[in-house]
């Protein structure tokens, strides 16, 4: 039987979810479409990301962060949401911890809301739909910053 190291060329990129120290960066997933939020779960933990949580809404966003803050290294964030919105609960993460990472995921066409997220304090956006190479570089993108 051949080794792993019989086939050094196969996957040489390390997992991207891994921090320096082995362990997975923790996401957030918000959005009301469980279709898209098991795709970026299974985008970012197939990639070594550990989903710390989900909520279908801004309040449970909210609840969700506040839970786990240390945890959570990332949000992904939907705009159209019944309830609180994305936006909204954009703006009560940022006030409750500034430095918060939220990509936004939008649908095609709301330019004026993915502008006024990047305001308020969004470090990035994705466009619907989700390309997973697409997906994980702005993730890994936003965690640099
Ligand atoms: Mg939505």
């Amino acid at each position: 039987m051949k080794a792993k190291a019989d086939y050094p060329n196969i996957n040489p990129a390390e997992p991207q979810g891994l921090k320096p120290d082995g362990k997975p960066f923790g996401v957030l997933i918000v959005d009301d479409s469980m279709f898209i939020a098991k795709q970026v779960s299974q985008i970012l933990s197939s990639s070594g990301f550990r989903i710390v949580a989900t909520a279908s809404n801004g309040q449970e966003a909210l609840k969700q962060y506040q839970s786990h803050k240390d945890s959570i290294d990332l949000v992904t964030m939907d705009i159209t949401m019944p309830g609180m919105d994305g936006l909204t609960a954009l703006e009560h993460l940022i006030k409750m911890d500034p430095d918060a990472k939220v990509i936004m995921i939008s649908a095609v066409g709301k330019d004026d809301l993915v502008k006024k997220a990047l305001l308020t304090g969004a470090k990035n956006y994705i466009i619907k739909p989700l390309d997973r190479k697409k997906v994980l570089e702005r993730v890994v993108q936003t965690l640099k910053q």
